[in-house]
């Protein structure tokens, strides 16, 4: 069975195309630049097949999935010989509110809901719809599944998931904390346990989603109990951009000060913030550890607060789930950024947990990192959200 893995963006939209027999990625790509111009790099994974990466006219996400298809079955960059092998399309939707506590079958029900969500995500959510209405056009009825970021974290209880406002904007409105990157939480949970030669079940871990958007989840067996991210996924940690947790009181005060209108002060929150906002140097890790080098005091000072920040949620999950038996770093970060990690596992001592220097001496493979005698593990895990939505969409259709 081959499945097609799409995360559409507002003007892009990712693809891989699974075959689920043995889960290899037969093909991937991203379309740019829908509906300014268009671009399409095109990459097969089979031996004697073009990569494809041009400027081409791409007026809108039908037409891009018109293309990504085209080139998936053309004599020179196709994986497949037609479109029909292609069982089923699995979409990553960011948010399904309070609706979804897991993947399912898109409907005109399931539609309307996912439409619902979007003064939620008023970024992603509509994007994530023009994905699934193109493929729908474009593919007929192959059946459509949407894998939430939000529905791992659905398991949180009310005491971590209630903001303390009145009630009644709980009620009435849906105001409590979601949380974001649930697939790759999830998926790097699964790993652990698989690492560790334990049931997930029994389990009480961590998982560091440290990228250009960064968050911690609380998984006790299984089950997410708390994580960083909130309404949106502006809150928890600084971010490459984004700010993080602040004192509300902040907003007004520098709306006042800057004369800034509230969309101006959330462009700041969200893309000048973060570490991009205290370095004033980039919100790319690589940039800073570089600018550190030179001697820049500002890259070490962002540098140091993002990873403070992921030290004192690891304390306070720790202390959430009465212990933690794993510390898990997943994504572009946590998967590359050595000094990142040491800095980070620096006191856990206090948990039982050591980071090994040598050990952490590794990039973007699955591996233990912790000391001999650590009592709680440290783990670096290459994060896979595709291949869970891959997975789930193969389940929910066969
Ligand atoms: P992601 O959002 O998961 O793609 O992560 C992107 C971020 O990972 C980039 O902004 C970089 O800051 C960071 N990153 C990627 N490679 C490295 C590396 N080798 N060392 C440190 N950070 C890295």
């Amino acid at each position: 069975m081959k499945v097609l893995v799409i995360n559409a963006g507002s003007s892009s939209l990712k693809y891989q195309l699974f075959d689920m027999t043995d889960e290899r990625v037969l093909a991937k790509g991203l379309c740019e630049r829908i509906g300014i111009d268009g671009h399409i790099k095109h990459t097969p994974l089979l031996d004697g097949k073009a990569v494809f990466d041009e400027d081409i006219p791409l007026p809108d996400h039908a037409a891009a999935i018109a293309i990504v298809l085209e080139k998936m079955t053309s004599a020179e960059s196709g994986v497949i010989a037609d479109m029909g092998e292609i069982s089923a399309v699995g979409h990553r939707v960011v948010h399904g509110g309070e609706n979804f506590s897991a993947s399912t079958l898109i409907n005109d029900e399931v539609l309307a809901a996912i439409e619902a969500c979007i003064p939620l995500a008023p970024l992603h959510n509509p994007a994530n719809i023009t994905g699934i209405t193109a493929c729908q056009a474009v593919m007929g009825d192959v059946p459509q599944v949407a894998v939430f970021d939000t529905a791992f974290h659905q398991t949180m209880p009310g005491q971590a998931y209630m903001y303390a406002l009145p009630y009644n904007y709980y009620e009435q409105y849906k105001v409590r904390r979601y949380g974001f990157h649930g697939t790759s939480h999830r998926y790097v949970a699964e790993r652990a346990a698989a690492m560790l030669g334990k049931p997930l079940s029994e389990l009480k871990l961590i998982s560091c989603h440290m990228g250009n958007g960064s968050s911690v989840a609380a998984i006790d067996g299984g089950k997410s109990v708390d994580t960083s991210m909130g309404f949106t996924p502006l809150a928890g940690l600084p971010m490459g951009t984004r700010v993080g947790d602040i004192d509300a009181g902040i907003i007004e005060f520098l709306m006042g000060k800057e004369n800034l209108s509230i969309g101006e002060m959330l462009g700041v929150l969200n893309k000048k913030s973060g570490v991009l906002g205290v370095s004033g140097v980039s919100s790319d890790f690589r940039d800073l550890e570089d600018a550190v080098l030179e001697g820049n005091e500002r890259a070490k000072l962002a540098l140091q607060v993002f990873r403070y920040h992921v030290s004192k949620f690891i304390g306070a999950y720790a202390v959430a789930m009465g212990g933690v038996d794993a510390v898990i770093f997943t994504a572009g970060v946590g998967e590359n950024g050595i000094n990142d990690r040491e800095a980070i596992c620096k006191n856990l001592g206090v948990l039982g947990i050591e980071l090994d220097p040598v050990k952490n001496q590794v990039r973007a493979k699955e591996t233990d990192i912790s000391a001999a005698g650590s009592r709680g593990r440290v783990l670096v895990i290459p994060t896979n959200e595709e291949l869970v939505i891959a997975r789930d969409t193969r389940e929910i259709i066969a």
